[in-house]
């Protein structure tokens, strides 16, 4: 038997690894542009005929390329990018593996012209399916101009392969949509069939996303921005609100290079939970500066997937930061209150002159002289308190605090407010429409304001903030409660024991499907411990359980068994509080729930039907 193992010849060799390279028209364009944008160019147009099929033109005006490195650069593994196999660990350019042009040329017909700054003529290179066909002097302009011509025409079954032109094109799109978000300082021109696609001037990243994704963008977007050794994250995350099911703005570059992550994408949905409705997610741009020393970006031919050296240090920086920027928007609330009257904020020119403040000090005041420490400790909540203030039992909850040393006087009469205070004597009218809704004009309408889930967003937030900071607070009941459960409740109860406990219950287990409840959170109202019992197991039977989510269990559970309920009418001061509540919370957009709580109708509305 003779022999039978021969080498390929280069051309197939080129065509099986095209394969991996070159997968689409698409592929090509990412390919191009990304090769100009490593020659430094400033402009680049893109051409496109038939969504690729005919033909993808990339023109820049980069550096160019001699004649000999024209004639090189269609070799496999040609790359002025790396020399040896430590470069690899530094990368700055976006192509670095030397394979794309080879794998272009492998399938397709290719003519290159290009001439560098300094030389009179460039050169046109004539390259079809591998093989070299002429290469001549041209005059041109400095810079590179590739173009593909007839992609797939020597592999039938990839080009029938290939979908529907609006589908092919559509990709080409969201390529050059990718290195347009990374490089927004590049001008980018595209054509299709003869038409301007897209043209998009030189600007700042913003103004990129929103000439890339519509106006609308500009008020939705939030400014993200952090600096750590180990990495800078910048960009922006879209508000809440404007979050949507299919998500075609969701972008994450790593040294101005895509990638996708879906771990990193985890964290972004993370810091976003509960304030979102369920099944939509937000848009995002976010951009990493990292050390190329710390990732590594050899994975995968098309170069999307980048493994980090600090994975999870970075997925809780991006997760704070992402976090910490929703926090900040939402406290100013973007609701336009009437505030005509509230104190103006002189805002210091050049000329202002600055005067100290002078402060009066007592030196003989001692803060402790006459003050019995002991007393300050008490808890918060004692049985006497409820029977004195004579409130309902989500009254108790949420005048408590304020109120618990004050002597209290009727309801009608009640201060939550000092009425001098020239900003809340400004608060803006309020109505309670079918014990449900709290109504109240704002600048741009009328605010509707759902009661229940806006308490239940104001308690959610308690809860989190009392179990994340791990301070238990129990109500010790009188006597203990022996509960009998059915096998699953009672596993459902054992299992999550530790962290109940950790949110305020005293619960043991008594063996044979009972337990015996010794106390609940202390500041529930009515804690009636069978019913919450109850709840609790409702809810973790209806949410399985997922890492890391114990904390925010608990306050969901807290917060839905202590809410205000609908039907119940509430005074003008109640109704001040919960708002004043509300739009304290870090969201007060949407429940815990991820259903909205307000609502505006706008004044153009109204007068609309008034019409
Ligand atoms: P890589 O980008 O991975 O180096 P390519 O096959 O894409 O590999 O390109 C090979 C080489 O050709 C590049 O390293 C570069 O030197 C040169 N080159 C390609 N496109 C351009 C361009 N538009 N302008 C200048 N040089 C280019
Ligand atoms: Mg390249």
């Amino acid at each position: 038997m003779p022999d039978i193992i021969q080498l390929l010849p280069e051309s197939v060799a080129n065509q099986i690894a095209a394969g991996e390279v070159i997968q689409r028209p698409a592929s090509v364009v990412k390919e191009l542009v990304e090769n100009s944008i490593d020659a430094g160019s400033t402009s680049i147009s893109i051409v496109i005929k038939d969504a690729g099929r005919t033909l993808i033109q990339v023109i820049d005006n980069g550096k160019g390329m001699s004649e000999t490195d024209a004639r090189m650069s269609f070799e496999r593994h040609a790359t002025s990018k790396i020399r040896k196999a430590d470069d690899l660990f530094a990368i700055r350019s976006i192509g670095f593996r030397g394979e794309a042009l080879a794998s272009i040329a492998a399938v397709a017909e290719v003519v290159l012209q290009t001439k560098r700054d300094e030389d009179e003529m460039g050169t046109e290179i004539f390259i079809r399916a591998t093989e070299f066909v002429s290469q001549e002097a041209v005059a041109c302009n400095t810079g590179t101009a590739f173009s593909v011509k007839n992609l797939f025409f020597n592999v039938p079954a990839r080009r029938k392969f290939l979908k529907s032109e609006a589908y092919e094109f559509r990709l080409c799109i969201s390529e050059l949509q990718r290195v347009a978000l990374a490089f927004p300082n590049i001008e980018f021109k595209m054509l299709h069939n003869n038409t301007e696609i897209l043209h998009l001037a030189p600007c700042n990243y913003k103004q990129r996303i929103i000439e890339l994704f519509g106006k609308s963008k500009n008020q939705d977007l939030i400014e993200i921005k952090t600096n750590t050794s180990i990495t800078k994250i910048r960009g922006y995350i879209g508000k809440p609100e404007s979050a949507k099911k299919s998500q075609d703005a969701q972008f994450f570059f790593v040294n101005n290079r895509f990638m996708r992550h879906p771990y990193y994408h985890k964290a972004v949905l993370n810091a976003y939970e509960r304030i979102l409705p369920p099944n939509v997610s937000p848009a995002y741009f976010i951009y990493f500066e990292v050390d190329p020393e710390k990732i590594d970006v050899n994975i995968h031919p098309t170069k999307t997937e980048i493994k980090f050296e600090d994975e999870q240090a970075i997925w809780q920086i991006l997760h704070a930061t992402v976090k910490e920027s929703l926090g900040k928007f939402s406290i100013v609330p973007s609701l336009d209150f009437n505030t005509e009257a509230s104190i103006e904020i002189p805002v210091l020119t050049k000329n202002t002159r600055i005067t100290i403040p002078s402060i009066q000090i007592d030196p003989t005041y001692n803060p402790f002289e006459n003050e019995d420490i002991a007393k300050q400790e008490k808890p918060r909540f004692e049985k006497d308190y409820f029977k004195q203030n004579n409130l309902q039992n989500w009254e108790k909850l949420y005048t408590g605090f304020e109120n618990e040393n004050k002597e209290t006087p009727e309801p009608e009469n009640q201060k939550l407010f000092d009425d001098k205070d020239p900003v809340k004597s400004v608060t803006p009218n309020i109505l309670q429409l079918k014990n449900k809704y709290i109504l109240s004009p704002v600048k741009s309408g009328l605010l509707i304001i759902d009661q229940k889930r806006a308490h239940e967003r104001i308690l959610y937030e308690k809860y989190l903030k009392i179990l994340s900071e791990k301070r238990r607070q129990t109500q010790q009941s009188l006597y203990p409660l022996v509960i009998e459960l059915s096998g699953q409740e009672h596993n459902l109860i054992i299992e999550n024991i530790e962290e109940i406990n950790q949110g305020g219950f005293d619960i043991q287990d008594f063996g044979n499907n009972t337990i015996i409840v010794n106390g609940c959170p202390a500041d529930i109202p009515s804690p009636n411990p069978k019913e919450l019992v109850e709840r609790l197991i409702d809810e973790l039977q209806n949410n399985p359980r997922q890492a890391g989510k114990a904390s925010d269990y608990m306050a969901v559970i807290l917060c839905k068994a202590s809410a205000i309920p609908y039907g119940k009418v509430l005074t003008i001061n109640e109704m001040r509080d919960l708002i004043d509540r509300l739009f304290a919370c870090e969201n007060y957009n949407y429940n815990p729930d991820g259903k909205p709580i307000l609502s505006i109708i706008q004044l153009e509305e109204l007068e609309k039907k008034l019409r």
